[in-house]
């Protein structure tokens, strides 16, 4: 079954009615997390051979797609709880993965990314927090900046610095570790609200070597294979599903605000124009979203370029998209009597998101003319 068509009639029924409520409240919203976590969207990515669905890239670009068109905060914590368990499922040991796939098949628990780091910003992988050896395991020490769903995740994946200082580990932190700590206050994000990402404090929080992801120090190749592709097709994805979430807004507008001789915005051409715009671009980017995905499924040796375009596209013409669909929207959209301008303080997450577009696009160029990234 194609999961764009099943997820986007939950994000409609479940997602869509309450948009405006997580933007107002921001607070995490559990609610609905917890109806995501018993229709089954939880184990999408989990192999069959554990209890999941084995699904891959393009059955997650789909479900973040169709959730982002109901509400872009509420399918950006989904998409992030993806990555984690795909890097486990890509690198984790036996035992790690019997553990967490049945806590999160059984349990309905959702897994969160906490990488980002003040000294470091969007290069987030080189981390700065301090990571103590004994024989026993680590004791890790320091700050992650921004951690999305803070405080309702079970598990957190966090970089720390290896034995080697020249490379990097991957840690599975469950919530109730000791030294495990959030600033949840500190959260007052221009869009994407319900996010809640926060501060995470790590003080002596000691870690068994069962919690290490794969091999010590193998963590910076779990970043550049399977969270990168991941992360940057989920972002497309997510982006996308907002455009799609703008386009329809800055349609509904036009057609149904109409002057006292009864003609709508609609029959104006220049708005024509930018209806014309807003269309071209959110399927562009709907476009180039899948077709990555479909292009790393498939194996394809070109897949990474398509990811990250498709995310530079996304991340972008969303912004574009938004700013347009608010001239649309006139001045009730700027008195905030449409939900354009929720949509445009949400558009304005995607192009600093780590690793931010700029960097992407260094990154971009570097790889189709042959060199080396990063
Ligand atoms: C809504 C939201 C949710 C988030 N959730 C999480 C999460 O769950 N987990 C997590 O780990 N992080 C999360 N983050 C953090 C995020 O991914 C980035 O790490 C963070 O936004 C970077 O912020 P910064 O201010 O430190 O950026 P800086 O590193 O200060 O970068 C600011 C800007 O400088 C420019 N820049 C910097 N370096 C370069 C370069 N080498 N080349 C070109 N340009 C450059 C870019 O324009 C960049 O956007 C989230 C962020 C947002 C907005």
């Amino acid at each position: 079954m194609n999961f764009y068509n099943q997820s986007i009639q939950f994000s409609q029924k479940e997602i869509a009615p309450h948009a405006a409520q997580y933007d107002q409240d921001a607070v995490f919203p559990k609610k609905i997390f917890d109806k995501i976590g018993e229709e089954g969207y939880f184990s999408l990515l989990i192999p069959t051979k554990y209890g999941g669905q084995g699904k891959g890239l393009s059955e997650h670009a789909q479900v973040c797609m169709a959730f982002a068109e109901g509400s872009a905060t509420v399918a950006l914590c989904y998409m992030m709880h993806n990555v984690a368990l795909m890097c486990l499922s890509n690198h984790a040991d036996e035992t790690l993965k019997q553990q967490i796939f049945t806590d999160v098949i059984q349990n309905k628990k959702l897994l969160a990314l906490a990488y980002s780091e003040v000294g470091t910003g969007t290069h987030f992988y080189k981390p700065e927090i301090t990571a103590h050896y004994t024989d026993k395991g680590v004791i890790l020490n320091g700050a992650k900046s921004m951690v999305t769903s803070a405080e309702y995740a079970s598990y957190y994946l966090v970089l720390s610095p290896a034995k080697d200082p020249e490379k990097i580990n991957n840690w599975i932190v469950p919530k109730e570790t000791k030294g495990l700590s959030f600033a949840l206050s500190t959260w007052d994000g221009l869009g994407m609200r319900a996010n809640v990402s926060c501060p995470m404090e790590l003080n002596d929080l000691f870690l068994d070597e069962s919690y290490k992801i794969g091999a010590e120090g193998g963590a910076m190749e779990q970043v550049f294979t399977t969270v990168a592709s991941f992360f940057l097709t989920g972002l497309a994805s997510v982006y996308s599903g907002l455009s799609t979430n703008i386009y329809q807004e800055a349609l509904n507008h036009a057609t149904t605000r109409k002057y006292s001789e009864s003609v709508s915005l609609a029959n104006i051409e220049t708005v024509q124009i930018h209806l014309s715009n807003l269309y071209t671009k959110m399927m562009a980017s709907r476009t180039m979203a899948f077709e990555a995905a479909r292009s790393y499924d498939a194996g394809e040796a070109d897949a990474v370029l398509k990811i990250i375009s498709a995310r530079i596209f996304a991340s972008e013409s969303v912004i574009e998209n938004a700013t347009i669909a608010m001239r649309v929207g006139g001045g009730k959209s700027y008195n905030k009597q449409t939900p354009l301008e929720r949509l445009l303080r949400d558009s304005f997450a995607g192009h600093i998101m780590a690793p931010s577009v700029d960097v992407l696009k260094v990154w971009l160029g570097k790889a189709v003319s042959g060199q080396q990234i990063p």
